[in-house]
């Protein structure tokens, strides 16, 4: 078992501004084990990589702590004479001498040196919340007034449009004041 450490700036460095990740922000660094062994020609990589990131809630907008924690598992065929019929991943295998499928268990490599960075970077962004919440229960802002509605009550109407209960209320509502 091998032990290995990235700065946060590891990440932050690796990430184009295009992508708009300025929201996700790494604190601290990132740790993990790797385990390496052969079976016959192929490799066998295995192990776990943990970080936090500091992201903002979906639903209060308030910053909050997110661990990431992910156990990996991964083989790797030699190469060969094998060339991706993807322009992109037959660049990645020339310079990390690695090339991933899309399910990132499995791929190929070549050379006697393979760059894991990249492929550690893709499980990190892959472990990420597509819908971050500081909790699972998070209240979230109210759409009315806007206050946090984890930390305040507001006095506003709970109205939803999309219920047809509440417009049937509404209906009852009308019918007996026509009684009246
Ligand atoms: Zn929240
Ligand atoms: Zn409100």
């Amino acid at each position: 078992m091998q032990a290995f450490e990235a700065p946060a700036s590891w990440w932050t460095d690796a990430q184009s501004s295009s992508q708009g990740t300025d929201d996700i922000v790494p604190l601290g660094g990132f740790r993990g084990t790797c385990e390496i062994h052969m079976m016959g020609a192929d490799i066998y990589v295995e192990g776990k990589l943990t970080g936090n990131f500091e992201l903002s809630c979906a639903r209060c907008l308030a910053r909050y702590r997110q661990p990431v924690s992910e156990t990996f598992r991964l083989v790797l065929e030699p190469a060969g004479s094998r060339v991706p019929s993807d322009a992109d991943a037959a660049e990645t295998l020339a310079r990390d001498g690695i090339c991933l499928g899309e399910e990132l268990e499995v791929g190929w490599f070549r050379g006697q040196e393979i760059d894991l960075g990249p492929y550690f970077l893709e499980l990190i962004a892959l472990s990420l919340p597509v819908k971050p919440l500081c909790r699972e229960d998070c209240l979230g802002l109210c759409p009315r007034c806007g206050i946090d509605r984890n930390i305040e009550k507001c006095h506003c109407h709970e109205f939803n449009p999309a219920s047809p209960f509440a417009v049937l209320q509404a209906l009852k509502g009308k019918l007996k004041q026509g009684e009246n």
